[in-house]
């Protein structure tokens, strides 16, 4: 892990009841978790309230999605003043399964992105290539033009956190090696400095997604851009997303 603070994240995705979710708010609430550590979990929308009213003030709430403006004639989208109006903190962003399975585009995220730091919402801003586009030596082409989708809309970047997540190791158990991820990372951090500036760069939160888990958090998290995890399928199981944001190092 770098200077930053660790930041470690649950993106529960589209699961869940209001059951299951209870049980997973308790085993958070009763697990032993490292102090230096943001934590931030994304219910679905429709438990978001349930959560934030029963889960730790040590945790903060994310929404999975935001809609583009302000709400209104929208059917089925959220709003980032309705989420506000949650308390909740943060929004995921340029989520693989949104850009690959939904179809959103660089410009769809990028004004997402803009619209909620201008309301102040932190943007958990996920970036990450596709198992064919690694294959054919593309991977940093992919994350910098991402990157650069998000850097021409946002208005700051104090609220950002990247999340490189390389899409065949999303929900696939085949993790990226720490030698791969930090090599992302450092090329990431690389090009905000460039792009950016030189003071983004050394702030900003680069953290790793795809197939974290509590065997693999540790080797991860020694690496030195890796500033944290956004974690799908073990945040859903509470002891072992406590593992994960105690594998700070
Ligand atoms: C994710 O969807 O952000 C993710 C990293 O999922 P998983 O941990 O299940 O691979």
């Amino acid at each position: 892990a770098g200077s930053g603070k660790f930041f470690v994240g649950g993106n529960w995705k589209c699961n869940g009841t209001k059951d299951s979710l209870s049980k997973l708010v308790s085993d958070l609430n009763s697990a032993a978790l490292e102090s230096d550590v943001d934590i931030v979990v994304a219910p679905p929308f429709v438990y978001i309230d349930q959560v934030k009213n029963s889960l730790s003030d040590r945790i903060e709430i994310a929404a999975q999605n935001c809609w583009t403006g302000k709400g209104g004639a929208f059917t089925g989208e959220i709003s980032v003043e309705q989420i506000k109006d949650l308390d909740c903190n943060w929004v995921v962003l340029g989520h693989s399964e949104r850009r690959h399975i939904i179809g959103e585009d660089d410009q769809f995220i990028g004004k997402k992105a803009a619209y909620a730091l201008n309301q102040n919402i932190g943007v958990i801003a996920c970036i990450g290539e596709l198992l064919e586009e690694r294959e054919a030596g593309k991977t940093f082409d992919v994350c910098f033009q991402q990157l650069k989708a998000f850097a021409d809309a946002v208005p700051s970047w104090d609220k950002i956190v990247i999340a490189y997540e390389p899409v065949w190791a999303i929900g696939t158990g085949k993790v990226a090696t720490p030698e791969q991820a930090q090599e992302v990372h450092a090329a990431v951090r690389d090009w905000l400095s460039k792009n950016v500036s030189a003071d983004v760069a050394s702030k900003t939160r680069i953290i790793y997604g795809g197939s974290v888990n509590g065997g693999n958090c540790a080797e991860l998290a020694k690496q030195e851009d890796i500033d944290g995890f956004l974690v799908g399928g073990a945040s859903l199981k509470g002891p072992e997303f406590a593992t994960i944001i105690n594998s700070v190092s």
